[in-house]
């Protein structure tokens, strides 16, 4: 893995790019609150795990729905970056699988979108979430360390 120290808020905005021309994307709203953040990061595989996080929205919800990709910094000094979908719940049943290879809800689905987004997230030293409720969306959390400023 090619770590360098990078900043994400860059990424977020090229990978957002990248997906312009896919299908998934048509008709579904973007938002993006976006903080200056540096964290030290594989620029390849991070783009890969915003790319299943933000199609896995796009799906969710489809035309019309509402998507937001937002990046901060927490008061743990933890680098947050947050995939939220308008979408209804995931059922609890569903909700303790999701981050299983191959698990899949989706019909020609290969449930590797998530599992593969895990362990690049915990190779870099960081944390998964997902919260979903009725009413207030999904919401998949990224936590990683801030990349330390130089002497
Ligand atoms: P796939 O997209 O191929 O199904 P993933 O690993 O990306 O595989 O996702 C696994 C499952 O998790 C999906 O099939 C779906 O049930 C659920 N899921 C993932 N992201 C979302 C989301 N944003 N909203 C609702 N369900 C989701
Ligand atoms: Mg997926």
């Amino acid at each position: 893995p090619q770590r360098r120290v990078a900043a994400l808020d860059e990424l977020i905005r090229e990978t957002v790019e990248m997906l312009q021309a896919d299908p998934l994307r048509r008709g579904v709203h973007l938002s993006l609150e976006l903080r200056p953040v540096m964290a030290s990061v594989d620029p390849d595989q991070l783009r890969q795990v915003l790319l299943n996080l933000l199609r896995n929205a796009f799906e969710a919800v489809g035309p019309e729905g509402r998507t937001r990709v937002s990046l901060s910094v927490s008061a743990e000094q933890k680098v947050l970056l947050a995939v939220w979908d308008s979408a209804g719940a995931i059922p609890e049943a569903h909700l303790v699988r999701i981050f299983e290879p191959f698990f899949t809800t989706r019909s020609g689905g290969t449930g590797l979108g998530l599992a593969t987004a895990y362990s690049i997230v915990r190779a870099h030293e960081g944390r998964l979430q997902v919260t979903s409720s009725p009413g207030s969306g999904t919401e998949f959390t990224v936590e990683l360390p801030l990349a330390v400023a130089e002497e």
